[in-house]
């Protein structure tokens, strides 16, 4: 645990807080090359022979967040949360949910963090990859793609492809769930309607076999171009007969109905827009809606059998369906701007609760970010009268719930006397794990009840309790021997007022 709530430190602390616009012009869609594999063409000749359910299927997931050498620009935490949530909602119609089954994993490599090919994506992988999961890398570039899945390693996602209204990760593991472009066999090819379109399409799909193993010589195969009559839709392009045409291989727009503004000609001149709403084409982020019921079957077989590793044999935690509310400070309280305490409600379900502090109320830029695992957290140094925003959101590993309504506040300069100001005495300051503190009260204090609480500098509660104060001296005796080396504030509240004093706990 201890080693947990450091690894979340060291998290919030380097996350990029807003993240650069990009062109997303600026880098292909996506790198996989579809390939229709032998394990779908077995299931396409005889659907009826694999299994059905209709209970949802729980995906074990285990994500790598890759910065550089030294540890900076990472994916945020609140992006990432994004993410998740997104992931979910678009596969919530296949009753299919992906959960991180283990904490984050941090891996500081700038080669990997910014690769330009995909032989680095493929080794950082293999040196990585945790069996019986599906592994997902979130990257600052990935080989000039929004994404890309190598069907024997993992997915690959770049951090500007990765919004809350981004599709290119749901994108990434339809591949990674066997299906396909509508297009395939256009990839890296340019449709143009002056020419006639042709019935057969070769195309290479090196790196994107079904293992390693065969990366040379380059694989070649064919693919059918389909009609839009759908006489040949079963054999033709995905094989999939409910996606329709679609010959569009490069980022395209959509008109209101969500097809292309580019009309195509099928082979036997039959004019067509394609399907703008598939997650598998490569519309704009803005038409895709879904997968079509053909896909949703066939990603739930291919769970059911092939990847049959990944599924929980039930759900690992709740789905988080209440919503947390903020407490305090509220509707313009002040609050210390040297150390701000906030509190919220408690979800059922939530584990893990994302709090952000913002002097703007679209948060791009937060001056306070933590994680916590309960309903406090204790702010670092905010500017003195300034109004701030403040929101929660709460989650676990199998879902994120909505942001609370944004809280405010103002930061005012309200002197928070130490220990020696309140007239005790509290120590020693620096401890060995697991020493208790020595507490000589003063007599306008004894007889009474007061509140302490441990603060971490990450904002986070680490322990707290009510304590008569019936003696002039008194033990305090902290569980410091769990917590990790460092600073921590403890804040002692009562009828006869406020103070703080800082611990360090030493090795
Ligand atoms: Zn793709």
């Amino acid at each position: 645990m201890k080693h947990f709530i450091l690894l979340l430190f060291l998290l919030v602390a380097f996350s990029l807080h807003s993240q650069e616009e990009f062109d997303k012009n600026s880098v292909k869609p996506c790198g996989t090359v579809s390939h229709i594999d032998a394990w779908l063409k077995k299931y396409l000749e005889s659907p009826e022979s694999f299994p059905e359910s209709s209970d949802t299927l729980w995906v074990g997931m285990q994500l790598h967040l890759l910065a550089k050498d030294d540890g900076s620009g990472r994916f945020g935490t609140a992006q990432l949360l994004d993410a998740l949530h997104r992931l979910n909602l678009d596969f919530a119609p296949s009753n299919i949910r992906f959960y991180c089954k283990n904490d984050w994993n941090q891996i500081n490599n700038t080669g990997w963090y910014q690769h330009d090919s995909l032989t680095q994506g493929i080794a950082m992988m293999f040196a990585n990859n945790v069996p019986d999961l599906l592994n997902a890398y979130f990257v600052a570039k990935a080989a000039g793609n929004c994404g890309y899945n190598l069907p024997y390693a993992g997915v690959a996602m770049m951090h500007g492809c990765t919004g809350p209204t981004d599709h290119t990760w749901t994108h990434e593991i339809g591949h990674a769930l066997s299906i396909q472009h509508p297009f395939i066999g256009w990839e890296g090819k340019t449709y143009n309607p002056n020419n006639p379109t042709p019935d057969t399409l070769t195309y290479d799909y090196t790196h994107f076999h079904s293992t390693p193993d065969t990366i040379v010589p380059s694989p070649l195969d064919t693919a059918l171009v389909e009609y839009v009559d759908g006489s040949n839709c079963g054999i033709a392009a995905d094989r999939i007969c409910d996606s329709g045409p679609d010959y569009l291989s490069q980022r395209w727009d959509c008109n209101t109905q969500g097809l292309s503004i580019v009309e195509q000609k099928d082979p036997s001149g039959a004019t067509f827009r394609s399907d703008g709403t598939l997650f598998m084409s490569y519309a704009n982020d803005n038409c895709q809606t879904r997968f079509t019921p053909q896909q949703i079957q066939i990603m739930r077989a291919r769970l059911l059998t092939a990847k049959a590793a990944w599924l929980a044999p039930a759900a690992p935690e709740p789905i988080i369906t209440g919503a947390s509310t903020l407490i305090s400070p509220i509707n313009f309280a002040q609050a210390t701007a040297a150390s701000a305490l906030l509190t919220w409600s408690s979800v059922p379900g939530a584990t893990h609760y994302l709090v952000q502090v913002s002097k703007v109320s679209g948060f791009g830029i937060s001056d306070f970010e933590a994680i916590v695992t309960d309903t406090f957290a204790l702010t670092g140094q905010l500017t003195p009268n300034w109004n701030y925003f403040w929101r929660v959101r709460p989650y676990n590993c199998v879902s994120v719930a909505p942001f609370t309504a944004n809280g405010r506040f103002t930061a005012k300069t309200v002197h928070v006397q130490s220990a020696t100001e309140a007239g005790w005495r509290v120590y020693p300051s620096l401890l060995a794990p697991g020493q208790p503190v020595l507490l000589e009260i003063p007599e306008h204090w004894t007889g009474q009840a007061a509140d302490f609480r441990v603060f971490d500098t990450g904002g986070r509660l680490m322990w707290q309790q009510t304590i008569s104060l019936e003696n002039q001296r008194q033990v305090l005796r902290l569980p410091s021997e769990n917590w990790p080396v460092g600073v921590y504030n403890v804040l002692c509240s009562g009828k006869a007022g406020v103070f703080r004093q800082t611990v360090v706990v030493s090795e």
